[in-house]
C-alpha cells in the first residue's frame, strides 16, 4: 500500500516511514515530489484537522485514480501561551516557516516563564483520503515539557526544547528510536495502522 504524504517537509516523511516499517506492515510511505511536488496550500482553518484536509485533497488531485493521500498536521501546543502556537507552529516566528527561528523565539516567550508553568505538548493529526474519497483521521499527542534553552540536535522543529513525560532529556538528545516509541506522531499512526489492520487493506 502506497500513501502520498501532503508535505514537502522530509522529516515527516522519514519519521512516518520509520513508523510504517516498525508497524510491520507494507506500507511506502511516498513524498509528494514523486507526484510533482506538493500545491501551496495556505492553513487558514484554524484546526488541525482543517488544515489536514486542505493539505490531503490539495494534493489528492496529482495522485493517480488508486492513489491514497495522507496528510499530517502538528505542532506543539503551550500551556503557558494558551495552547499557542498550536496550528501555527510552523509560521511561529514569520511566514518563511524557518525551525530555527521559530524555535529561537519560543525560547524567548518563554524565557520569563517558571519551571512548574512550562507544560507543553504536541499534537498529530493523520488524515488519509482513500481512492475513493473517503476520509479517515487519527490523533496523537504527546506532553512534556520546554527547557529554558535547546539541547541536542536531534528530530526537527522544537524538538531540542520539549522533554517528552517520563524522560529527563529532549527529543533533540533521545534517540530516534525513543522517539518513534513516544512520540504524537506515533500515537496518532499506531491508531492508522490498528485501522489498516482492521481493514485488511494490507
Ligand atoms: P505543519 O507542517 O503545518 O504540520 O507544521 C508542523 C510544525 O509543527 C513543524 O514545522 C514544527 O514546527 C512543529 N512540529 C510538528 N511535529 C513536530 C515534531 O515531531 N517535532 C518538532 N516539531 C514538530
Amino acid at each position: 500500500m502506497k500513501l502520498f504524504l501532503a508535505s514537502g517537509n522530509v522529516h515527516k516523511v522519514q519519521e512516518l516511514q520509520a513508523l510504517a516499517d516498525a508497524s510491520g506492515l507494507p506500507i511506502t510511505i511516498q513524498s509528494a515530489r514523486q507526484v510533482g511536488g506538493m500545491p501551496p496550500v495556505v492553513e487558514d482553518t484554524g484546526t488541525f484537522v482543517g488544515n489536514a484536509r486542505k493539505k490531503a485533497l490539495a494534493l489528492k488531485g496529482l495522485l493517480p485514480a488508486d492513489g491514497w493521500a495522507l496528510a499530517d498536521d502538528s505542532g506543539i501546543c503551550v500551556d503557558a501561551l494558551e495552547g499557542g502556537p498550536g496550528v501555527e507552529s510552523a509560521y511561529f516566528a514569520g511566514p518563511a516557516g524557518d525551525d530555527a527561528a521559530n524555535l529561537r523565539k519560543l525560547v524567548e516567550v518563554m524565557r520569563a516563564v517558571p519551571k512548574p508553568k512550562r507544560g507543553a505538548h504536541y499534537v498529530c493529526v493523520l488524515l488519509l483520503i482513500s481512492p475513493t474519497n473517503e476520509e479517515h483521521i487519527f490523533e496523537g499527542r504527546c506532553h512534556g515539557v520546554l527547557l529554558d534553552e535547546p539541547m541536542g540536535a536531534g528530530g526537527f522543529g522544537y524538538d531540542p526544547l520539549f522533554v517528552p513525560r517520563g524522560f529527563d532529556c529532549t527529543y533533540g538528545q533521545l534517540s530516534e528510536l525513543t522517539k518513534q516509541a513516544s512520540s504524537h506522531r506515533a500515537n496518532a499512526w499506531h491508531q492508522l495502522a490498528d485501522w489498516v489492520r482492521q481493514s485488511k487493506l494490507e
